[in-house]
């Protein structure tokens, strides 16, 4: 599984997150901790077509 690798929406560094620090919400929802200030941020896996694999958008 590809890990999400965005910005974060609060402190706005690029997030590397580790698979042991995801939470699933549901199928498609992810929630884990910014390294950086710490926020919980969620996000909505996209698995439509060519952006499967791509960069995860915010929901
Ligand atoms: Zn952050």
């Amino acid at each position: 599984m590809p890990l999400p690798v965005s910005g974060c929406p609060y402190c706005g560094k690029l997030m590397w997150v580790k698979d042991e620090a995801i939470e699933w919400l549901d199928p498609q929802t992810i929630r884990f901790p910014c390294p950086h200030c710490h926020a919980l941020v969620r996000r909505k896996m996209v698995n439509v077509g060519a952006t499967a694999a791509g960069p995860i958008k915010p929901s």
